[in-house]
């Protein structure tokens, strides 16, 4: 079984495929090996803004985590890289997303996870249990398109002010401590995914009086 995955992944290697390709049939590969030859993927629960639990403030988690939140994390890793591939986003119809939160999925407890295609086909993801952002830029940015949440099945318009860089600490799944310096829209994204912990959706932070900003009064990204 092992040599047949190392003969398909060196056939995949050998060929002139581009990155995203050749991630798009890794994936396509893990999914046989591993999950059956039928290609059914079952999707994440998503809870939808609606749902009073993501209104909580969830509990910190406690370490090291059990292995059935370990999977839930492999899980939500994997939608996440799918979601961010055109070709598999569609095949199972998943919206794209960058970070999910764990209180998203009725899991009260602070752990958050984030895939960041940080070249294009290259991911890296972020896992980070009780994180806590421990410094941040006084320079304010926006994602210009506005941001969008797995849990918010609509378009939101207006724009979020963000610290351009933060710096969050917190632990592995092992409970290592670790520290996480993001910028531009990875740190939109723990801001982001770090509010949900807190109960908060994106859009709570639309100001009423002023959706939108301009380029001279704010860095759009
Ligand atoms: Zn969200």
């Amino acid at each position: 079984m092992v040599l047949l995955f190392t003969l398909l992944i060196s056939l995949i290697e050998s060929r002139a495929f581009d990155n995203r390709l050749k991630n798009f049939h890794f994936i396509f590969f893990y999914d046989i090996m591993f999950h059956g030859s039928d290609f059914m993927y079952k999707k994440l629960n998503i809870l939808d803004e609606k749902d009073k639990r993501l209104r909580n403030i969830s509990k910190d988690a406690t370490l090291p985590l059990s292995k059935e939140y370990k999977d839930i994390i492999e899980h939500i890793i994997k939608e996440l890289t799918y979601s961010q591939i055109e070709e598999l986003a569609e095949k199972y119809n998943i919206r794209p997303g960058m970070g999910l939160a764990f209180p998203q999925l009725g899991i009260n407890e602070r752990i958050i996870v984030i895939v960041h295609e940080y070249d294009e086909g290259k991911f890296d993801n972020y896992v980070v249990v009780n994180p806590k952002i421990v410094s941040s830029s006084d320079e304010m940015i926006a994602a210009e398109a506005g941001e969008g949440c797995l849990s918010v099945n609509r378009d939101v318009e207006g724009h979020i002010l963000r610290n351009a860089r933060v710096t969050v600490e917190g632990f592995d799944v092992d409970g290592n401590k670790i520290k996480v310096r993001a910028r531009e829209e990875l740190s939109i994204a723990f801001q982001h995914e770090i509010d949900h912990l807190n109960g908060i959706l994106f859009y709570d932070r639309i100001d009423k009086n002023k959706q939108f900003y301009t380029e001279d009064e704010i860095r759009l990204i």
